[in-house]
C-alpha cells in the first residue's frame, strides 16, 4: 500500500484521491483538473426553531461542487454526523454520478445535523420548512439552479414540505414543483422514485452478470440466481435492493445488518418480514433468525455479493483484509475508504462503485424534474393509442388464423401483456434500466480495454471526468 494510505483519509480526501487516481491516467488541459476537483461553494446556515418551549439551534449545509451544468442536483441528508467534509464529498460524487448516467446536472448536496428520530412529525415539518426557507431565499433551492432530493434520514414527506415551502415563497412560479424531486406522486412526484435507487442496484447487478469477463474477474460464475447476499442497512436503498434481488432474481439474503446488530440465515431471510419487524420494533433484535450483536462483523461473512447500503466508511483499514465477498456493490455513498479500496483491489475483489451503483435515484429524479417541467405524466398521450395498435395486430392474427383454418390461438398471458400499454411506472423502469445498462457499458469498456485501468471505479471516474471536461471546454473555460 502506498504511504499516504497507511492512515485513514476523510471522506472528502478519499473522493479526491479516487479522482486523482483517474486524472493521472487522463490528458486534461493544464489547470482543468483543479477546476473540476474543487468544490465551488459551501453555504453553512444556523437557524433557530422554537420547540417544546425553547429555541433549538440547528446547523445545515448546502454545497455546490460543480456548475458545469445547471441546475445542480443532490440529496438532503438528516443525520447527527453531517459535517462540511461529508457534504462536500457527497456533492463531488453527485457531479461524477450525474455525468456517468448522463443526467444533465451539476453536483450538489445538503445536510442537516439532526437525529430525525428525536422529533415528532410536526416538529420535523417546522424544522424542514425553516431549513428550506433559508436555502430558497439564497437560490439554493430553485428549479433552474439547485434541485434537492431525498437522502439518508429524509424521504417523500420532507420533499413535499420543501416543495410547498418553495411554492409559498414563489407564488407565480409555474415550475415550482420542479424545485425538488422525490416528492410523493400526489404532490408532483413520479411513480418509481421511492424504489429507484434500490431498483438501480438490481439493474446494475443484472448488467454486470451479462458480461462473462466481468463475472470471471470476480471469480464468481453463473447468474444472480442462488447468489448469497449480505446487505447492510435496510432503509430506502437497502430494503428495495434486497427485496428485488431476492424476489425477482433468486438471490438469497443471508445477512441483514442494522444499527442494533445483524440477522443471519444461510437459507435466506424474508426481506419484507424483517423490514416490517424493524418498523414495529425499531431494530432487528428479537426477529426469528440468528442474531449477532456486533452487526458490522457480518460484513465479513462468507457470501457472493456484499451490499453496504447504510453509510460511509464502513469498510476501512480495520476490516478490509477480512472481507470475504468477491463482489461488493456500493449502494451507499462512500462505504469503502480509499485505503480499504486499495487493499481490496490487491486481494482481487471487484467493486461496483457508488457513483454508478446508486445512480438510480438521481436518474429517476431527472425523469421527475422533466415531468414537472413538462406538466404531464409520462405515457399519458401514448398509452391508449399504443394499446389500440397492438389490438389491431392481435385481431388480425386471430382473423388470419381462423380464415386459413390453421386454428392458432394466442395465449391469454401473451395477450394480456402485449395489449397493455406502458404507464408511468413501466416507462420509468424502462428508462432506468436503459440508463444503468449504458452507464455500465461505458465504464466496462474503459476497464476492460485499457491496461492501465484495473478497476471499475477508476473507469467510472474517467468516463465521468471526461464528460465534465468536455462540458467545460465547450463553454470556453
Ligand atoms: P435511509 O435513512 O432510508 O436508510 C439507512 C438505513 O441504514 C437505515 O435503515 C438505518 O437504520 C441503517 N443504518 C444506519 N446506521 C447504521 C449502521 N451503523 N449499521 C447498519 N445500519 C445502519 O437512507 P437511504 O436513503 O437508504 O441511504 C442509504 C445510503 O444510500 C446513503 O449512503 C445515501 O447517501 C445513499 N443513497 C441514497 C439515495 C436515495 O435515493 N435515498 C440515492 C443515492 C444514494
Amino acid at each position: 500500500m502506498d504511504g499516504n494510505l497507511a492512515k485513514e483519509l476523510s471522506f472528502r480526501e478519499s473522493v479526491n484521491l479516487m479522482f486523482d487516481r483517474a486524472v493521472a491516467l487522463m490528458e486534461l488541459p493544464p489547470g482543468l483538473e483543479d477546476k473540476i476537483r474543487v468544490c465551488n461553494s459551501t453555504y453553512t446556515v444556523r437557524f433557530g426553531v422554537k420547540l417544546r418551549g425553547e429555541i433549538k439551534t440547528f446547523t445545515g449545509y448546502r454545497s455546490v461542487h460543480s456548475e458545469h451544468k445547471e441546475p445542480v442536483k443532490g440529496g438532503i441528508r438528516y443525520a447527527l454526523g453531517v459535517n462540511q467534509d461529508e457534504v462536500e464529498a457527497l456533492a463531488a460524487l453527485m457531479t461524477f454520478k450525474c455525468s456517468l448516467v448522463e443526467a444533465p446536472f451539476g453536483g450538489s448536496k445538503g445536510g442537516l445535523c439532526i437525529d430525525p428520530r428525536a422529533y415528532d412529525e410536526d416538529e420535523l415539518e417546522r424544522i424542514t420548512r425553516r431549513f428550506a426557507y433559508e436555502l430558497v431565499k439564497r437560490d439554493l433551492i430553485d428549479p433552474a439552479q439547485n434541485v434537492p432530493a431525498p437522502d439518508m434520514g429524509t424521504g417523500e414527506r420532507e420533499m413535499a414540505w420543501i416543495a410547498d415551502q418553495y411554492a409559498r415563497m414563489n407564488t407565480t412560479d409555474i415550475n415550482a414543483p420542479a424545485c425538488v424531486t422525490g416528492k410523493p406522486p400526489h404532490a408532483g412526484g413520479i411513480r418509481g422514485r421511492v424504489e429507484a435507487t434500490g431498483r438501480g442496484v438490481q439493474y446494475a447487478l443484472q448488467e454486470f452478470f451479462r458480461h462473462p469477463d466481468a463475472i470471471a474477474m470476480s471469480g464468481l460464475n453463473g447468474t444472480l440466481d442462488g447468489k448469497k447476499v449480505v446487505v447492510q442497512g435496510l432503509g430506502n436503498v437497502g430494503y428495495h435492493a434486497a427485496k428485488f434481488l431476492s424476489g425477482e432474481d433468486g438471490c438469497k439474503i443471508t445477512a441483514i445488518i442494522e444499527r442494533d446488530g445483524a440477522l443471519v440465515d444461510e437459507a435466506g431471510l424474508d426481506v419484507e418480514a424483517v423490514f416490517q419487524w424493524i418498523k414495529a420494533n425499531g431494530g432487528v433484535k428479537g426477529y426469528d433468525a440468528t442474531y449477532v450483536a456486533n452487526g458490522a462483523s457480518a460484513l465479513e461473512h462468507d457470501c457472493d455479493i456484499l451490499i453496504p447500503a447504510a453509510l460511509e466508511g464502513v469498510i476501512n483499514l480495520s476490516n478490509a483484509d477480512r472481507i470475504k465477498a468477491p463482489l461488493i456493490i456500493e449502494a451507499a455513498n462512500g462505504p469503502i475508504t480509499a485505503g480499504a479500496d486499495a487493499l481490496l483491489q490487491q486481494r482481487g475483489k471487484v467493486i461496483i462503485p457508488d457513483l454508478y451503483a446508486n445512480a438510480g435515484g438521481v436518474t429517476v429524479s431527472y425523469f421527475e424534474w422533466v415531468k414537472n417541467l413538462s406538466h404531464i405524466r409520462f405515457g399519458r398521450m401514448q398509452r391508449r393509442q399504443e394499446e389500440s395498435r397492438h389490438q389491431l395486430i392481435v385481431n388480425e392474427l386471430e382473423r388470419l388464423s381462423q380464415d386459413s383454418g390453421i386454428g392458432w390461438t394466442l395465449s391469454p398471458d401473451f395477450k394480456e401483456s402485449y395489449l397493455r400499454g406502458a404507464g408511468e411506472l413501466e416507462l420509468v423502469r424502462s428508462g432506468l434500466d436503459d440508463t444503468m445498462r449504458s452507464a455500465y457499458q461505458a465504464m466496462h469498456n474503459v476497464w476492460r480495454s485499457r491496461d492501465d485501468v484495473t478497476d471499475l471505479r477508476t473507469a467510472a471516474y474517467i468516463v465521468a471526468i471526461e464528460r465534465v471536461a468536455e462540458a467545460y471546454k465547450a463553454k470556453g473555460l
